[in-house]
């Protein structure tokens, strides 16, 4: 027993190993036993029931008030608790384990010699979890040793994996709050940086339209040539500033969700064609070929937000002119897909099919042949504020906001945007968008073949693969044999070889230009009588005689209009277009409109590109107008300068056009105000109503056309323009009607319009009003060149015999006298009478128009 004693000292705790010290082999959990208990044999006996088992501590203590502190210590993986001891009850110590937090939870099992089932139910009751009576068998022992450490510590495991599973699901929760707050700080500071942004540009663009329209005034002043010099570099930089921020505003308006998308119907032909004048200019100076090509599949009217669709393409378009150097830009719609549902036998009056209109995804390309784009660099395009590299924007300038809009516009027309490019090979930007296809129409007539057409053999003459393809798919279209060369040798030797019934000759042709193969081709029997079309994106000056020269008189504009095309070549052969109603043909535009009718101009429209195409067509008739905004900029801009016409847009933020009209109304006198013209993208009935109602005086649909606009000017500028100078009608007699115009000539016109249902007279008398001014100030620009001034008065006098304009015939047969006899003091009494007798004719022709 004292051998026992000293080898085993009391509240000791002792690791036993085996002799040999052997490593423990890896088990899958570890076993450690605390053993309490008061005799040294039962200790040395389990000791030793245990020894070989590698795998398992064994701890004693003999003294009952130790265990607890001990087991806290060692956190053994079970406890064999005796049941008898000196001092303490092995229960209460049982008791006290469970109680406490370290061990509260480590399995017990209570050794007795005891086998009364009584105090085996008080041990469980008070947390044993297993009673073996002493002294055990060791394979038993060891085995519920084994079972109770290993459910022990599977226990603690999971217990670890729940705490860690728990923090982690804490953890989450709060670094989701912590996000979901960044979040929200982040939306609010962006919206606040949008709201901040279009203040900020707003606020910017009111002193800035003050400097573009003092500008303006200083340039209607007395100025030398170095001040007007100055002022126009002032002005232009202005202009530019405003592009700027008007992107900065469009974008932000777009980023806090402020730009709400309008529906309506319109002509996608139409659309393209308005974003195309707008870079025509740029486009001819740069020598760039454009072209458009829209699918025939897809329908003339479309139900989508026009401005924003000419938005996108007038950022792409003017991106590929601005990165392309030679080559073309070209544009093209195929349909990406649609909801076509076929109709189903037996329902082929379905009024709910055809009220039900069809969702088309439109499928738009630009394609340059520029600079390109570095495959690495493609990421940045749709970002905000990022440009290819610093250098592009040193050399082109730019925003690079350009790109980013279009972005946000497509994915708010339910499209995407995406670029296909690579350094020095040209540019792709496409991009898709959702529309609806209105109220079926029937195809237009340059859809259809057309019978006076059919067989005739047409030769084009044009290096452009592009405006090849457009050209011979439509005469095929219209039952024509087409024939393409690319350069001028081969249009002459294909001359010779065989009859052809019409030319479209390309005015710039590698090696001879158009011009020239005209005149060669004049000289040969095979193309004497041949008509010619010309084909250019520059327009010819009006007094370039060059064409009519080389007996060329029709004229085809680039980018290629189908319906213009049909139009010029029925023209050039002499056939009878037959249509439905007027081909539109290339808007005539006359630049002299504004010498004409002198007049002060506001146009007011909160959209940069509307802003755009209203100041282009305007310019084109001569005009240079101001711009304002919305409302409120309005009435400042009539506090610093008398107009004569507002071009006035109805929905804008600040101040909307209705208002604004009632307020310049309360604030001017009939006679001091200037006309107010609404100019409004809601074709909905009672609109013009409310218009009118809101006191404007007229009112005209978005988009504009330029003819409408014309019409417009006429009708209610000439009483604004006159007042300027009135004297010279007051002084004047009126000639009569009988003087003025051959009524016979009027009547066969009559008979003939109502005879194919066109309205050939409003036609003439449109073509006589926008021509003849022009024809004119290019007689007035003459009077050095006679024979040049004889050519003009000619084709003057050949315009108005169509519409019997006989006094006017009668005083350009005499201009045309004396300009081939070179003795021209006569004429500027002649011209003279010459203004004087196409007012009044004007006067007269005008009603005719609308009989
Ligand atoms: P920016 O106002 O600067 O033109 P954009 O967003 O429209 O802004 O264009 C961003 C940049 O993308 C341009 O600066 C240019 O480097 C590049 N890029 C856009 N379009 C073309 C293109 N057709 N060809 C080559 N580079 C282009």
């Amino acid at each position: 027993m004292n051998d026992l004693a000293t080898m085993l000292e009391p509240h000791a705790h002792i690791l036993l190993k085996p002799e040999d010290d052997r490593t423990p082999q890896l088990a899958d959990y570890h076993v450690m036993v605390l053993l309490v208990d008061d005799q040294a044999m039962v200790c040395e006996a389990v000791r030793r029931a245990l020894i070989n088992q590698t795998d398992i501590d064994f701890h004693y203590c003999s003294d009952a008030r130790e265990a607890l502190s001990l087991a806290n210590q060692l956190r053994p993986t079970v406890i064999l608790q005796d049941l008898v001891m000196p001092g303490i009850d092995g229960l209460t110590l049982v008791g006290q384990f469970r109680a406490n937090a370290a061990t509260k939870d480590i399995p017990i099992i209570v050794l007795s010699t005891n086998e009364n089932p009584q105090v085996k139910g008080q041990a469980f009751a008070m947390g044993a979890n297993d009673y073996l009576v002493k002294l055990p068998d060791k394979i038993e022992l060891i085995a519920r040793i084994r079972y109770h450490s290993k459910a022990y510590l599977n226990q603690l495991q999971r217990d670890a994996a729940y705490r860690a599973l728990r923090e982690s699901q804490q953890q989450l929760i709060e670094s989701n709050s912590t996000l979901v707050a960044l979040n929200q700080r982040l939306e609010e500071t962006t919206l606040a940086k949008s709201e901040f942004l279009a203040n900020m540009s707003h606020e910017i663009r009111t002193p800035m339209n003050g400097v573009i329209g003092m500008t303006a005034l200083l340039l209607d002043t007395e100025l030398t040539d170095e001040q007007r010099e100055y002022v126009e570099a002032t002005r232009s930089s202005a202009d530019a500033l405003l592009t700027i921020i008007n992107d900065i505003l469009d974008f932000s308006k777009i980023e806090s969700g402020k730009l709400e998308l309008e529906n309506h119907p319109f002509e996608l032909h139409a659309c393209i064609e308005e974003a195309l004048d707008l870079l025509a200019p740029k486009a001819a100076e740069k020598k760039l070929d454009l072209a458009y090509i829209v699918d025939d599949a897809i329908p003339k009217i479309l139900v989508s937000d026009v401005t924003r669709l000419r938005q996108i393409l007038v950022n792409l378009i003017g991106n590929a002119v601005k990165f392309t150097h030679n080559g073309e830009v070209v544009i093209e719609v195929t349909p990406a897909a649609h909801g076509a549902r076929t109709i189903e036998p037996g329902h082929e009056h379905d009024t709910d099919f055809i009220r039900h209109p069809e969702q088309w995804l439109l499928h738009f390309s630009v394609r340059d042949t520029g600079i390109g784009i570095p495959l690495e660099k493609q990421s940045r395009l749709f970002k905000s504020f990022q440009q290819v590299d610093a250098s592009t924007t040193r050399h082109y300038g730019g925003t690079g906001l350009g790109l980013a809009i279009c972005k946000r516009l497509t994915e708010l027309l339910s499209g995407k945007i995406w670029v296909d490019s690579a350094a020095g090979q040209g540019s792709t930007f496409h991009f898709t968008a959702l529309a609806k296809s209105a109220a079926t129409t029937a195809p237009p007539n340059w859809q259809t073949p057309q019978p006076q057409l059919a067989d005739k053999r047409l030769l084009v003459v044009e290096d452009n693969e592009t405006n090849r393809r457009i050209i011979r798919h439509r005469a095929e279209q219209w039952g024509m044999q087409v024939e393409c060369v690319t350069n001028s040798r081969d249009a002459l030797a294909r001359l010779e070889a065989s009859p052809l019934d019409a030319a479209i000759l390309d005015l710039q042709l590698p090696g001879m230009d158009g011009l020239a193969l005209a005149d060669q081709i004049r000289k040969r029997p095979a193309g004497r009588y041949l008509p010619l079309l010309l084909l250019s994106s520059v327009r010819l000056r009006s007094d370039d005689t060059r064409p009519f020269l080389s007996g060329i008189s029709v004229f085809v504009h680039k980018p290629i209009r189908s319906a213009q095309l049909l139009d010029a070549l029925c023209r050039a052969m002499n056939v009878q277009l037959q249509r439905e109603k007027k081909a539109p043909s290339a808007p005539a535009l006359d630049a002299t409109f504004a010498k004409r009718l002198p007049l002060r101009l506001l146009l007011v429209d909160d959209n940069l590109i509307n802003q755009k195409v209203g100041l282009s067509v305007l310019q084109k008739l001569g005009y240079r107008a101001d711009v304002a905004n919305n409302g409120l900029e309005v009435l400042q801009a009539l506090e610093q300068k008398a107009y004569d016409i507002i071009f006035l847009d109805v929905q804008m933020p600040e101040m909307d056009g209705l208002e604004a009209t009632r307020r310049i109304r309360e604030r001017w006198p009939v006679e001091k105000r200037p006309c107010i013209i609404a100019m409004t993208g809601n074709a909905l009935l009672g609109d013009r109503e409310k218009c009118l109602a809101a006191g404007m005086d007229d009112y005209i649909s978005k988009p504009v056309r330029i003819a409408e606009l014309q019409n417009a000017l006429e009708r209610w500028g000439p009483p604004r323009a006159r007042k300027t100078d009135t004297s010279f009608f007051s002084r004047t007699a009126a000639l009569s009607r009988e003087s003025l115009l051959d009524e016979s000539i009027l009547a066969e016109l009559r008979e003939m319009s109502s005879s194919d249902g066109v309205n050939i007279v409003r036609e003439l008398v449109d073509l006589f009003l926008e021509g003849a001014p022009q024809r004119i100030a290019q007689i007035n620009e003459s009077l050095a060149d006679p024979p040049k001034l004889a050519f003009q008065a000619h084709a003057l006098k050949s315009m108005s015999l169509n519409l019997g304009a006989k006094r006017i015939v009668e005083i350009c047969q005499q201009l045309e006298e004396l300009g081939r006899t070179g003795n021209v003091a006569g004429v500027p009494e002649l011209l003279r009478e010459l203004d004087l007798a196409l007012n009044q004719t004007r006067v007269h022709l005008l009603p005719l128009r609308d009989e």
